[in-house]
């Protein structure tokens, strides 16, 4: 994307390009070199570095801490305790917020694909089933509901150009704030929660989640356009079976089980958009991956901890099974339901 400023005759004072490399980051023009010394540097500076799932879980060992608390000393080494608090905290006030917009916005998503907004409808409905309650108050037996509503909420503000927390990416928004707010209403013991202990929950939910992101980061990618759907919705159900694994008590071992298991039910998820819109199947797709995220964390915990299959050996099949997808399957709207379904 150039940017032009230019004066009242047109002429131009400034021009600047900047790509998106994909995963979220951004990168200006000529500097291409600096941003990943940069991105190298940062990474030497980390007290407790790893790489992959096998070395996080190392450091989880030889320093007794949790994979969030890992993430938090790293976290350490460039802003305070207070910063790295409320920066997440406002992260998930963003999150919060967007659903909130979302909630009041009906009609059609833009693009020409007559997608209707499905969330304030369901909304309404949810409310109604706890009518003659607080309206806060989400009852236990519609948890899914509420989960798909969240996703729903995230994904229909994307596709409409609003406000989204990229988690770890635009299409795969939903997942992260949908399992999130699962942990706030409905984990076990969250009825009685304080508010501190909500951003307790919080907090430690972004930062093992972060965690993880990072192994998928370092050894595969989280673009769609490198590996199809299994990088971007993939890994954020990944992220978030780990976040709510850790949130409800998991060992580092059982965290490390619920992200794979959420992974390895995601291995070779294409991404076919119609019409090129982050609309179908994307939207849907984003609250079964959440339901997906709560799934793995609720098997990883009924389990020891041990598992067959390591993260880290998930890990690198999506890597090579991005590889081997053809570019149809990877963000060119060119295979799959993007060429099967009629646009309108
Ligand atoms: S199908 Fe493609 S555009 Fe849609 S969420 Fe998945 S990776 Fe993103």
């Amino acid at each position: 994307m150039t940017f032009t400023v230019s004066d009242a005759d047109g002429e131009v004072l400034h021009r600047a390009t900047f790509f998106s490399v994909g995963g979220g980051f951004i990168v200006r023009e000529g500097e291409e070199d600096a941003a990943l010394k940069e991105l190298d540097e940062s990474k030497k500076e980390l007290p407790l570095p790893f790489r992959t799932a096998a070395e996080l879980l190392g450091r989880c060992q030889s320093k007794g801490l949790s994979i969030g608390e890992i993430m938090f000393v790293n976290e350490r080494a460039s802003r305070t305790e207070e910063e790295i608090r409320e920066g997440l905290l406002h992260i998930y006030s963003v999150m919060e917020g967007c659903v909130e917009v979302s909630l009041k916005r009906e009609g059609l998503l833009p693009g020409g694909l007559k997608v209707r907004r499905r969330a304030p409808d369901w909304h309404k409905r949810l409310m109604k089933e706890t009518l003659g309650q607080d309206p806060d108050y989400r009852d236990p037996k519609y948890w899914q509901e509420w989960v798909n509503l969240i996703a729903l909420a995230v994904n229909e503000e994307n596709a409409s150009g609003g406000r989204v927390v990229t988690a770890p990416t635009n299409g795969a928004a939903g997942i992260i704030p949908a399992v999130l707010y699962y942990a706030l209403h409905f984990a076990p013991g969250m009825d009685k929660a304080t508010q501190q202990d909500r951003d307790d929950v919080v907090v430690k939910f972004l930062l093992t989640a972060a965690a993880i992101g990072v192994l998928y980061k370092e050894q595969a990618s989280i673009s769609g356009a490198e590996v199809g759907c299994q990088g971007e919705v993939g890994s954020a159900s990944s992220m978030a079976a780990a976040g709510l694994a850790e949130v409800m008590g998991g060992t580092p071992q059982q965290v490390e089980n619920a992200a794979e298991i959420a992974m390895e039910h995601n291995l070779g998820l294409t991404c076919d958009p119609i019409g090129g819109l982050v609309q179908i199947p994307c939207i849907e797709r984003n609250a079964i991956a959440a339901a997906k995220a709560i799934n793995a964390a609720k098997m990883a915990l009924w389990g020891d901890g041990s598992h067959r299959v390591s993260l880290d050996e998930v890990i690198v099949t999506m890597r090579e099974t991005g590889r081997d997808m053809s570019s149809k399957y990877k963000e060119t709207a060119m295979g799959g339901l993007a060429v099967n379904v009629v646009e309108c």
